[in-house]
């Protein structure tokens, strides 16, 4: 018997691994538990028991963390999502064992990317208020043609390419910035400085890691075409909000769009509705006409979660069936 403790589970999670669980032949001898709160130093005592925990992008594996998994005897921790900067992989190596969801719907980010940029350039957001309220109005309302402008994508990965295949389909010229380029028809490969410079709209798509914290910052921000729009359905981290704030207020930048945000953890994905929101910035943005905010939403479509059930439960089910450690995460 493999016994999993589930952390942050909701009910979507809940439901796309109980499918799994069901009916996945490599499910058979895994035990699950699923428990509301976040992995964190304070809840890891939850996994005691398990031999594995599955996490979320907001968990955290931090060295205390990973020191009582281990202490609890833990073997693996299991991610379900792509992104690992929330966990300390480097001293987990030679701890306990990674793993991850390398990919399970580009196509479900780079069409919510694309959703954010139509509903936020044709003011989408306020027009289905407007009508609710029988306002039937159009000032303020303006958008841009997003044929002939010139869509910068940094990161030409999975996600990046999806995305850069419907910007296409638009009849976007796309140019990008990836550290490890590998060509794509119809995309121009630039420095960062030159995307950064072109684009009308900019689209992140690079993992967060020490190299590309806020590197949209102030600094970058000033390079970037006056008004253009920036999307980021990647990594909070990868903006300096602060920046981002002033540049939007001052109309330096004339949009945005996140699905993410620096300081996401412990906001998102709660009912903050009947709180006082302490992150002043993250309100201001909320609060500007032009920013449009999502609750890291962009994997969310039922292939997805399916997708990422069936991977997890056979990166789980080979490293307790065989020692494979499959879609392994390395320190
Ligand atoms: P991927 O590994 O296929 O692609 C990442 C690309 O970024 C690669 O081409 C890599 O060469 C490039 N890259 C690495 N370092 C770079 C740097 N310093 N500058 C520019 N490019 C760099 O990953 P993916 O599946 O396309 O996912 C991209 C990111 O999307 C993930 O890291 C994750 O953070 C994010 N993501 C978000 C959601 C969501 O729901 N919002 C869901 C899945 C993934």
């Amino acid at each position: 018997m493999i016994r999993i403790a589930f952390f942050d589970t909701k009910p979507y999670d809940r439901q796309a691994f109980e499918a799994q669980l069901a009916e996945n032949p490599f499910a058979k001898g895994i035990k699950a538990s699923f428990f509301e709160p976040r992995l964190d130093r304070t809840t890891a005592s939850m996994a005691k028991g398990h031999d594995a925990v599955c996490i979320f992008v907001n968990d955290v594996a931090d060295k205390d963390t990973i020191d009582v998994l281990v202490a609890l005897g833990v073997k693996l921790i299991a991610l379900r999502c792509a992104g690992y900067n929330n966990v300390d992989f480097k001293y987990a190596h030679g701890r306990i064992a990674l793993c991850r969801v390398p990919a399970y719907s580009p196509y479900a980010v780079a069409e919510h990317a694309m959703a954010m940029l139509l509903c936020l350039n044709r003011n989408l957001h306020h027009a289905y208020v407007r009508v609710r309220e029988f306002n039937f109005t159009l000032t303020g309302l303006t958008g841009f043609d997003l044929h002939g402008k010139t869509a910068g994508i940094v990161g030409m990965g999975k996600i990046g390419r999806a995305f850069a295949s419907i910007c296409q389909g638009f009849g976007m010229d796309v140019v990008a910035y990836d550290a490890y380029p590998s060509p794509m028809d119809g995309v121009k490969f630039l420095s960062l400085g030159e995307v950064l410079s072109k684009a009308d709209v900019l689209s992140l798509h690079c993992p967060l890691t020490k190299d590309t914290h806020h590197m949209i910052n102030k600094k970058t921000i000033s390079s970037m075409k006056k008004g253009a729009v920036l999307i980021n359905t990647s990594r909070g981290g990868l903006v300096d909000s602060i920046a981002l704030l002033g540049a939007l207020k001052t109309g330096r930048l004339g949009g945005a769009a996140l699905d993410v945000y620096e300081e996401e953890t412990g906001l998102f994905y709660e009912d903050q509705s009947y709180r006082i929101v302490q992150d002043d910035i993250i309100a201001r943005l909320i609060s500007l006409p032009n920013v449009l905010v999502t609750s890291h939403q962009a994997f969310l479509t039922k292939e997805a979660l399916s997708n990422i059930a069936g991977t997890t439960i056979d990166n789980i089910a080979s490293y307790f069936d065989n020692g494979e450690l499959k879609n392994g995460v390395a320190g």
